[in-house]
């Protein structure tokens, strides 16, 4: 009955069109879920990287042969084009948070068909360093960690990585300025290493661009003594190698 009368009251509009949505809580219409358009195997088998039909190099991306990479797996739900770079704006820096239900019942179906995080015993956010939280007022990442965590009905902590330095964003970096500018710039806090020694881990962020971040926080976690972690991220923008 109570959301049945928000509904009427206060009916949300979708962030993409403006159309209405079917609910209060959603802030994307059918029509425009159509067009959000969801990344397809085969994936590279640890960095989830799109790669050919005929790839011979066992399912590994080149980029993997040579990179040290501490998560086990990385997977993402959605192509970075289209409608999906604009909303996932919104819910980031415009704190539209109502999308966090959308992007994670759309993934939904993608999460199972991929057993993502089906050993997790701990799902973690992305930490935000506590200057750019007080500016941003909230984590989506951890907004989002949340919801697929109770998805996987799993545990979900926001207080086991901490952001260390307060870096400049990712996106204006080259690729060599990216690795350099979030080194080492994570950590496990101390009382929670107990926490997640030998414990698996779903890392969950927005986007992955060129990895680097939740590759670091994956570092910090092994250093910890973490189990296996695999890192969910809703988009992706990459080409077919
Ligand atoms: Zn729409
Ligand atoms: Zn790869």
């Amino acid at each position: 009955m109570f959301p049945l009368i928000i509904n009427l009251l206060y009916p949300a509009q979708c962030l993409a069109c403006g159309e209405k949505t079917a609910s209060w809580d959603r802030g994307i219409c059918g029509n425009c879920q159509k067009k959000i358009k969801k990344r397809l195997p085969p994936f590279c088998a640890k960095c989830g990287r799109q790669i050919s039909t005929n790839s011979k190099t066992n399912n590994i991306c080149a980029y993997c042969m040579i990179e040290k990479l501490y998560f086990d797996r990385a997977l993402s739900v959605f192509h970075y084009d289209g409608i999906i770079k604009n909303l996932i704006h919104e819910f980031k820096y415009k704190n539209r948070l109502s999308l966090s239900n959308d992007f994670t019942e759309l993934a939904a179906g993608f999460i199972k068909e991929h057993a993502i995080g089906k050993e997790a015993d701990i799902v973690l956010s992305i930490p935000m360093h506590p200057l750019k939280l007080f500016k941003r007022e909230i984590n989506a990442s951890d907004v989002l960690a949340r919801k697929i965590a109770k998805i996987l009905n799993c545990r979900h902590s926001a207080k086991v990585l901490k952001k260390t330095r307060n870096t400049a964003s990712q996106s204006r970096l080259s690729r060599r300025e990216r690795i350099e500018n979030v080194k080492q710039s994570f950590s496990v806090n101390n009382n929670k290493k107990s926490e997640i020694k030998n414990k698996n881990i779903l890392l969950v962020d927005d986007l992955f661009t060129s990895g680097n971040t939740v590759n670091e926080c994956a570092k910090a976690l092994k250093k910890a003594s973490s189990g296996h972690i695999e890192v969910l991220t809703l988009a992706r923008g990459d080409r077919l190698t």
